[in-house]
Order: structure tokens, then C-alpha cells, then sequence
């Protein structure tokens, strides 16, 4: 299937990635200079464009280039996740993690270590409470403090959200993009990993859901997962996919091809 992508729009993304190397979006300051990412093996340059998008919400991105993001959602845990950035660091393979914020107060050096190696984080809230259930206020508390602790532990702020369960309403998506300036990122691919159906399920589920622009679920609290990892990113690098975080496959988004 990834045979009839053209590599031409892609040449063009990356040598963008590389004109983009003086933005301010690398973080905590941190700057690599032109040329410098030679090195890729399973991702892309790591200074490509970011973006949060033009929409309340989104479960993929519209592209037909062969970019994906994997998400990590509930940690970050002690063991599992520092296991988990050890084999994504090996394989140059960036994720984007939704933490709560009462893992990212009791580990925040797993969090400073994220970020230093290339990753990105998203607010999942503090409580992992079901959002469409709560008042404005309740949900705003949420947002406000798991965003303050994320900040905290690592000098970076989060551009997107994910609430737990995938559970928000239209109106909450709204306001919250106006008041936090967050999209809400939902996913198109679930393996039900917490479900522990073993870990070479776990990877067949995510490969065969991927497609250019999905956006997979899986969750780093679970040593189960962890296990599949290795399995998973091997074979979508083996099908040509390219892993890169949330805000920049939101960047990748093809221009009046947007489903609202
Ligand atoms: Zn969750």
C-alpha cells in the first residue's frame, strides 16, 4: 500500500523540517542546527514542524504520507516506562505521552527524561475522571493542574489533551481549545491493550490498524504492552510508516483535506 506514496512530498517535508531547524518549538531551548539529523532510523528529524491543528478534535490526520504517532497514556510508572524509552531510543522513535498528573508529580525524572529524548506530553487530566460527566469548572481544575505539573517537572507546557476514556462532549472540546488553546486528540487505532490480550496481539492489532496519519493507542502502564513494542515498531518501520508526535503529525495535515 505505502508503494504508491510519492516520495517527492515527502523529500519536501523533510528538507521543510530542516529549513524549520530555527523555530522555537525544540524544548526546554534546546538547539540542533541544519544538518544535524542525520541519524534517523525510526523517525523523522526531530525539529519537523509542530502544530495544534485547526480543529476542536481529531482521531487521525488527513495525509497520504506515511507518518504515524504512538501515544502512551496513564503513566508515566516507575519500571515500565523507562523500559519503554529505552527501546523507542534505540529504534530514534518519538511518542507522545498523556500523563496523569499524580504519575508525573511521583516521577518527575521519567518525565525530564521524555522530554530530553525527544518526546512529547500531553495533559490527561489529574484523577482520570470521566470529563462529560463534570462541570466546566470540575473539568477546568483538571486541565489547570495536571498542565501546572507537567510544566513543573519539566519546563515544557502541553499543546494537546486526551480525556480519559475518550469521553467529552462537543461543547467541552470547544471551550477547552479557546481557554487552554488545546486540541482534544482522540486515536484511530485501539488495541484494547489494557484488556492484556498478550502482547503479540496487542502488536497485531496496532500494525494492522495503522495507516498514513492514524494516531495509535496503547498504554505504559501495562508491562504487557511494553513487551509488544519492540514487535509493533519493528514492522510499521519494516512497512515504511515513520513515527513522529502528535503536534507534528498535526503539522502534516494536507490543507483543505481536513474532515470537520
Ligand atoms: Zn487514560
Amino acid at each position: 500500500m505505502l508503494k504508491t506514496i510519492a516520495l517527492t512530498p515527502l523529500l519536501a517535508l523533510l528538507s521543510l523540517g530542516s529549513a524549520a531547524l530555527t523555530t522555537s518549538c525544540t524544548p526546554l531551548g534546546k538547539k540542533t542546527h541544519p544538518g544535524s539529523e542525520t541519524a534517523i532510523v525510526g523517525g523523522a528529524p526531530t525539529a519537523l514542524p509542530t502544530s495544534t491543528g485547526t480543529k476542536d478534535s481529531y482521531n487521525r490526520v488527513s495525509t497520504s504520507l506515511p507518518f504515524i504517532a504512538l501515544t502512551f497514556d496513564d503513566g508515566p510508572h516507575p519500571t515500565h516506562t523507562p523500559r519503554l524509552l529505552d527501546l523507542l531510543k534505540a529504534r530514534n522513535v518519538k511518542a507522545t505521552f498523556y500523563v496523569v498528573a499524580t504519575n508525573a508529580k511521583r516521577y518527575p525524572e521519567i518525565m525530564r527524561r521524555m522530554v530530553a529524548e525527544g518526546h512529547e506530553i500531553g495533559n490527561h487530566t489529574v484523577n482520570h475522571p470521566n470529563l462529560a460527566k463534570m462541570s466546566a469548572d470540575g473539568v477546568r481544575n483538571e486541565l489547570r493542574a495536571c498542565h501546572d505539573a507537567i510544566v513543573s517537572a519539566t519546563g515544557v507546557a502541553p499543546r494537546t489533551m486526551r480525556p480519559p476514556y475518550g469521553a467529552i462532549t462537543a461543547a467541552q472540546k470547544s471551550w477547552i481549545r479557546q481557554e487552554f488553546g488545546y486540541p482534544t486528540i482522540l486515536w484511530s487505532v485501539d488495541p484494547e491493550d489494557w484488556k492484556k490480550p498478550g502482547p503479540g496481539v496487542v502488536a497485531s492489532r496496532l500494525v494492522s490498524g495503522a495507516s498514513p496519519g492514524c494516531i495509535l493507542l496503547a498504554h505504559d502502564i501495562h508491562a504487557g504492552t511494553i513487551d509488544a513494542m519492540p514487535s509493533t515498531v519493528d514492522q510499521l518501520l519494516g512497512r515504511g510508516f515513520r513515527f513522529v508526535t502528535v503536534t507534528q503529525l498535526l503539522a502534516m495535515e494536507t490543507p483543505g483535506d481536513a474532515r470537520r
